[in-house]
């Protein structure tokens, strides 16, 4: 092997590797022996699976010796969030509940990454049922900032995004229900993208709050999520919520620029943040105006009760959802005097605070008398969120805001307030009740000389538009000069 492939994006990877200049299987040693020699220090991955990745990589070198094509991510690692179920291979959402537990089937999204050649290398550290902005909620532990190991990733996708700012992996897999990709992809400095509701199959993604969840992709630059995207992406049988009609073609126009595109910043996603976080929104205005972009302020009334109303709607999903966790289907079983006292005593072991604290909000805002107060309640300022963004977008093509509020904090300084922590996702969850795109992209240090992302927002379907911009901003974007924790 000539050059080493450790921080290659996707593209370059898979170049290299249809081309016969490096095998999967070396791509696939390397990046093993990486987070082999250093996820001590970072906890990104609950486990590795050696065995399976070695046998893909063979897989896609067989398949280039025979002069086949093994598809767009020939021989590229991939990492997984905990919670993507994968056959024969332990699947926890960080939970002890699902410690034991051995998924008989795959999820959608992974049967199609490897059909496209990638090669999973192990499975990523999450909040626990992805509930969480920090990744502090796990019951194995947190994962850290790999630019500052006394600093949180963000979350719940925590694991996933530090394992690729480390250069573990070029490309990952996350799911998204209020920003669990988007934030955590801000406060490690990489790409992140929440795609259109039903865009990605999400057969196989434990789920959380079923109307809001999506799956999505992690990369250290725009066009390798828009590759992953492309690779993931399309109708799936299995899941009845997942779009039919062709995929849209997310890479031919990426380079083509903004000239002449409409771009909204969002006035009430700047109150309130930091003010290096609010001096890079404006410079990367400014860079998109520069390229080209007619780029105004607007006002997206709405979205300052997302929050609220989020924080009813996902909690009494989750409650439903987590339903099925009762010691006798699967998972953990603790023994009780009758079948009553062994659900009490298996759900009160195997779930953490958090999980707990969610399923008794959601509980409440679902207990008759208090229905339409609060769910009911909630999901009218969902619609009206709706209307919102559908009047923003008659006048603008896409919307920027900041992806978080703040750049990376410390371990521990929110973890005792669980309502300063729900704050770190205002910005990213009102596209989820919309059921709309948006991407983070990095744009440069903030406060502790720790990332920041810029957040591009589209309408429903609106991916092509929005990898556009986010790739006009990449363009424009300060770098990161700050080392990882490992150079
Ligand atoms: N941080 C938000 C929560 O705790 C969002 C989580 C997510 O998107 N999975 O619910």
């Amino acid at each position: 092997m000539t050059a080493s492939t450790i921080g290659m994006s996707a593209f370059e990877i898979a170049t290299l590797v249809r081309s016969k200049q490096v095998s999967a299987a070396e791509v696939t040693h390397e990046h093993l022996a990486l987070v082999k020699a250093r996820d001590g220090d970072l906890n990104s991955f609950l486990q590795i699976s050696e065995e399976a990745a070695l046998a893909s990589a063979k897989a896609v070198d067989e398949m280039i010796a025979k002069g086949e094509d093994p598809g767009a991510l020939a021989g590229v690692p991939i990492a997984l969030k905990d919670n993507l179920v994968t056959r024969g291979i332990s699947t926890t959402c960080a939970s002890q509940i699902l410690k034991a537990w051995k998924p008989p089937y795959d999820a959608t999204v992974i049967l199609k990454a490897r059909a496209a050649g990638a090669v999973a290398l192990g499975k990523t550290n999450l909040d626990e049922f992805a509930m969480g902005s920090s990744t502090e909620n796990s019951s194995f532990g947190p994962t850290r900032n790999p630019y500052d190991l006394g600093r949180v990733p963000g979350g719940s996708s925590g694991g996933s995004a530090a394992a690729v700012a480390a250069k573990f992996a070029p490309i990952a897999l996350g799911s998204d229900t209020g920003g669990s990709i988007r934030q955590p992809a801000a406060l490690c400095g990489i790409v992140g993208v929440k795609p259109t509701y039903g865009l990605v199959s999400r057969y196989g993604l434990i789920a959380f709050a079923s109307s809001l969840d999506q799956i999505g992709p992690f990369a250290r630059n725009v066009k390798d999520a828009a590759l992953l995207l492309q690779v993931i992406a399309g109708h799936d049988r299995m899941d009845s919520t997942s779009l039919g009609g062709p995929v849209p073609d997310l890479l031919s126009d990426i380079e083509n620029g903004v000239e002449g595109l409409r771009i909204g910043v969002i006035e009430e996603l700047i109150d309130g943040v930091s003010p290096m976080v609010g001096t890079a929104l404006d410079s990367a205005a400014n860079s998109l105006s520069a390229q080209g972009a007619q780029v105004e302020h607007l006002s997206v009334p709405a979205v300052k009760y997302g929050l609220s109303a989020y924080y009813l709607i996902a909690p009494a999903e989750a409650s439903s959802n987590l339903a099925r966790y009762d010691g006798v289907r699967y998972g953990l079983r603790v023994e009780g005097q009758d079948m009553n006292e062994t659900y009490v005593a298996s759900r009160t072991k195997g779930f953490g605070p958090e999980v707990k604290r969610r399923i008794m909000l959601g509980t409440f805002a679902l207990s008759s008398g208090y229905y339409d107060a609060y769910y009911g309640r909630a999901q009218r300022v969902r619609t009206m969120i709706i209307d919102s963004f559908r009047k923003a977008y008659e006048s603008f093509d896409v919307l920027l805001s900041p992806t978080s509020p703040t750049t990376a904090f410390e371990l521990g300084a929110k973890a005792a307030d669980p309502l300063s922590m729900y704050l770190s996702d205002v910005c990213t969850i009102p596209t989820n009740l919309a059921g709309h795109p948006a991407i983070s992209v990095p744009y440069g240090e903030g406060e502790n000389e720790m990332p920041i992302g810029v957040q591009i927002l589209a309408p429903a379907l609106g991916e092509a538009n929005m990898f556009k911009v986010a790739r006009a901003l990449e363009r424009g974007a300060p770098l990161i000069a700050k080392k990882l924790f490992w150079e």
